[in-house]
């Protein structure tokens, strides 16, 4: 059985904490897909459609990498794909204790679903995207929080 992956979030904008997270998920799964959950309530900072083409463009090269939106709950988005397993990133005790509910959660009315956890390289523990988003607004440049995508 191939072993897929989920690796969903809002992504407003992927910064190089979450690049680093999938690149160092590539060897342990043959195929990733980064998924953009769609908060109909909530108005981004990129639109789905950008959001989707800049990261494609960052994971060009990566074969086992996808990137695809959603509007449904997780668990489902990945049985309809095929994933038994969610990716996320963690920095630090607030991430945990958010994310141990959630993987709890998902793993009790997902048919058992595994969180896998990868712990934020410290180069990027300080990076999240609410203040990327933050300093955008203000007109500052903020290319050296992303990942260069593949021209
Ligand atoms: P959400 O809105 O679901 O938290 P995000 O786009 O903020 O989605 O994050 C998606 C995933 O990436 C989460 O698991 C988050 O912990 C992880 N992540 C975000 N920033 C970093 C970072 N700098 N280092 C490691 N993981 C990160």
């Amino acid at each position: 059985m191939k072993r897929i992956a989920v690796f969903p979030g809002s992504f407003d904008p992927f910064t190089l904490g979450h690049f680093d997270i999938v690149e160092r998920a590539i060897p342990i799964f043959d195929e990733i897909i980064i998924a953009i959950g769609v908060n109909s309530e909530k108005k981004g900072h990129q639109n789905i459609e950008e959001r989707i083409n800049f990261i494609q463009r960052v994971f060009k090269n990566k074969p086992t990498v996808s990137v695809k939106s959603y509007r449904n709950l997780t668990v489902d988005f990945c049985i309809e794909n095929k994933a038994t397993f969610i990716l996320r990133g963690l920095r630090n005790g607030t991430d945990f204790e958010y994310e141990q509910k959630i993987a709890m959660m998902n793993q009790e009315i997902g048919n058992g679903i595994e969180t896998i956890f990868i712990i934020s390289s410290p180069a990027y523990v300080h990076l999240n995207s609410s203040v990327v988003r933050e300093v955008a607004k203000y007109g500052k440049d903020i290319s050296h929080f992303l990942p260069k995508p593949v021209e």
